[in-house]
């Protein structure tokens, strides 16, 4: 028997893969908290706690191609409307109980990530001890470039990452500097949620964050990932 639904089922988010017709149909998006010792003193802690996880909603994501400067829309009920620039590390086979190193297998590609924070709302929710959702996981707050896949990829755990706003540089630094490497990470979020073909890690942001207004150019790279550019409307 064919299924039928009382409304039409809401299309599948998908990122492109940079050199493949094919796109990457996402799963679930995992994101890392406090994953650079500098950024985590920024945000008013020592940088030796271990980092930790949250998620967002599959369908915040902005897929923007290559070349393409994409429209990041300015959200609702915040004044402090900040970037973060993340590596994304995009799972194309599934798992629970990895070990660090057996991550590889399971990492499809790259890509070029933001996770946009609205940090007056987070904040607010820090201090209640509330779920950070509101101001993590709402629309249009994952922008993300096109994922290359892992062969193409080269060494992105020895490559640099930064974020320019109007030109000027943000945040600038390197993927080196992560307090748990893309393995550890794997390793730490398999064991709390199995792993499916889809999924998406952004894994962390480094110092650096700041706001963003309205006309405000945001662009950012990782290595040989390309560059993501979106513009605050
Ligand atoms: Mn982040």
């Amino acid at each position: 028997m064919t299924l039928s639904y009382v409304f039409p089922p809401p299309p599948v988010t998908s990122v492109p893969v940079r050199g493949r017709p094919e796109r990457f149909p996402v799963h679930r998006i995992y994101c890392v908290g406090r994953n650079y010792e500098e950024h985590a003193k920024e945000m008013g802690f020592t940088g030796r706690e271990p980092p930790f996880f949250f998620l967002k909603p599959a369908d915040a994501l902005v897929p923007v191609n290559d070349g393409e400067t994409g429209t990041l829309p300015y959200p609702t009920l915040t004044q402090n409307f900040h970037h973060e620039i993340e590596l994304v590390v995009a799972i194309g086979t599934g798992g629970a109980q990895i070990r660090a190193a057996d991550a590889q297998r399971h990492i499809f590609g790259y890509a070029v990530g933001l996770d946009m924070t609205r940090r007056d709302l987070q904040n607010d929710m820090k201090k209640q001890g509330r779920p950070w959702d509101i101001g993590k996981g709402f629309d249009a707050s994952a922008p993300i470039g096109p994922i290359t896949p892992l062969e193409q990829a080269g060494d992105v755990a020895a490559a640099d990452i930064w974020l320019q706003v109007n030109g000027a540089d943000r945040q600038r630094s390197q993927i080196a500097k992560l307090i748990w490497s893309i393995g550890e990470i794997i390793e730490h979020l398999s064991a709390a949620w199995t792993l499916q073909p889809g999924d998406l890690i952004y894994t962390g942001t480094p110092e650096g964050v700041a706001a963003v207004g309205r006309g405000d150019l945001l662009v950012g790279s990782v290595g040989g990932l390309g560059e993501l550019r979106v513009r605050v409307s």
